[in-house]
């Protein structure tokens, strides 16, 4: 049998895992457009679980090697679409347990509270975008003008 020469890494998760690991995790996976909603066991916070060679894993940590590549050490998966039962990969991000703080931070008091000047920074910024481009537009249709003129 393979997974009897097969040893568990700590840290790796996929590097481990059977065929028959795999074909459970898809088993209990419900793809939506946007989420892959974990229809299995999930713990008190909501996030999947699997048992992998008798260890219980995270299904969204399994997505991401099943996906991606090892897990490095000390870092968390973490979720994009806020979702804990997401295993989409392409929702999944890899970061340090400050960097999923500040998120969780920022999307927690993204209406009111002190980042709300994050928020009105991030308006400013698109603001000026948008008049770059309108410069741009208007200097563009200048050019054009121009050349026309010299036709
Ligand atoms: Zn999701």
């Amino acid at each position: 049998m393979l997974s009897q020469s097969l040893v568990w890494l700590g840290n790796c998760i996929v590097g481990c895992v059977t065929m028959t690991d795999s074909e459970r995790f898809w088993k209990s996976v419900e793809r939506t457009e946007k989420c892959w909603n974990w229809t299995g066991f999930r713990d008190n916070n909501g996030y999947g679980q699997i048992s992998i060679n008798g260890n219980a894993i995270s299904v969204h940590r399994f997505s991401w090697e099943l996906h991606f590549f090892p897990i490095p050490k000390g870092l968390l998966v973490c979720h994009a679409c806020d979702n804990p039962s997401c295993v989409n990969p392409n929702h999944l991000w890899l970061g340090t347990v400050t960097a999923n703080n500040l998120d969780r931070a920022r999307k927690g008091r993204s209406r009111t509270g002190p980042l709300s000047a994050t928020t009105r920074i991030r308006m400013s910024l698109v603001r000026k975008g948008k008049k770059k481009s309108e410069e741009h537009k208007r200097r563009l249709s200048q050019s054009m003008k121009k050349r026309a003129l010299r036709v």
